[in-house]
């Protein structure tokens, strides 16, 4: 068996392949011209989300049983083509949802208290007791767009917070836990914007959601409210938000992936009320060896022949 991994994989998963077959791992192969010509021959393909499956690297990788993706978004992945051509693709289902759950916390605390701003502050030496006297959670509505293994699991830590919680999923059955024993009302995706004092974006990039938060979303959001995006860039029309943002029509925003990786040159990166960070909201040890572990484990499956539980489609 030969498998090629073209992104960062952690020492735990990669010995799981190796016992598997050959495994040629190089963490920089996805940016490299040898990408093509790395997958001949390759029973398996294990990437992150910086490699592009095309139709043209599986046509270099005839023969490929399946691609590994070391995370959740699969859009980079052209899952038309493999379902054509046979290839299952199985990714890393609720490994890294905790970690991004957290993240969303991270950053509405960091709205809500400021602990950064006030250190610095202080390190200043002042002592502004009145200026960082901000805003608890407690009693603010929280609304989920997406609420899937990270909505729900956001949802749990929010309820212990005791914030409301709003939810936006055309596609979740009304018995779904996040609804039966979190508390999340479900919602239209109109009144959940104008509801809610945190929107947090947990859904795929796809067609139906390129730009779904647009100008005249932005606009019915609260001046005081804040948008947290882990899931996709692209999901919120970037042009509209720094509008908003400047204009102050709504407090903050926090992104954590964007429509260019990195954003070199993005008039966001000039605004005060933003929080960006390098798609890290999924990155913590114990996600990436989850992440690690599964993927290599699930490979090994559908090269053995054997079903597995992370199956895309
Ligand atoms: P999931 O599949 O469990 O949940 C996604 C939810 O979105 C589902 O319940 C689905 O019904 C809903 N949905 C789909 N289309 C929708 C639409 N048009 N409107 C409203 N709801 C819709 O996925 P998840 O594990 O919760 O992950 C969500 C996304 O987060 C992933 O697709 C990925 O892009 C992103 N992600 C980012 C990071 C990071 O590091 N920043 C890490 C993990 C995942």
């Amino acid at each position: 068996m030969k498998i090629v991994v073209t992104e960062l994989i952690w020492e735990e998963g990669l010995e799981v392949l190796r016992q598997m077959g050959e495994t040629d791992y190089d963490p920089d192969l996805w940016k490299k011209d040898s990408l093509i010509s790395a997958v001949a021959g390759a029973d398996a393909v294990v990437v992150r989300n910086q490699t592009r499956v095309s139709r043209e690297l599986l046509a270099a990788a005839a023969g490929l049983k399946v691609v590994g993706r070391l995370g959740v978004g699969l859009d980079n992945i052209d899952l038309e083509a493999c379902k054509q051509l046979g290839v299952k693709v199985v990714f890393a289902r609720n490994a890294n949802a905790i970690s991004v759950a957290e993240y969303v916390f991270a950053a509405m605390l960091s709205f809500s208290r400021q602990l950064d701003r006030a250190a610095e502050d202080v390190r200043k030496g002042n002592w502004n007791r009145r200026r960082f006297t901000l805003t608890e959670l407690y009693g603010k509505t929280l609304g989920l767009i997406g609420v899937g293994e990270i909505g729900s699991r956001l949802a749990a830590r929010a309820r212990a917070f005791g914030m409301n919680l709003v939810g936006y999923d055309p596609y979740l059955p009304p018995y779904e836990t996040a609804c039966t024993e979190f508390g999340v009302v479900m919602t239209g995706l109109d009144q959940l914007l104008s509801q809610s004092d945190f929107i947090s974006l947990h859904v795929p990039l796809n067609n139906h959601t390129r730009n779904l938060i647009n100008k005249d979303r932005l606009a019915l959001m609260k001046p005081t409210a804040y948008i947290i995006n882990t899931a996709r860039g692209g999901i919120i029309d970037e042009a509209a938000l720094y509008e908003a943002l400047k204009a102050k029509k709504i407090a903050g925003a926090a992104l954590d992936v964007m429509s260019r990786e990195p954003p070199a040159g993005s008039p966001l990166l000039e605004l005060e009320n933003i929080i960006l960070t390098p798609h890290i909201a999924g990155l913590t040890e114990e996600a990436q060896v989850r992440t690690s572990v599964l993927v290599a484990r699930e490979v090994c499956k559908v090269l053995r022949g054997q079903a597995s539980c992370c199956l895309a489609g």
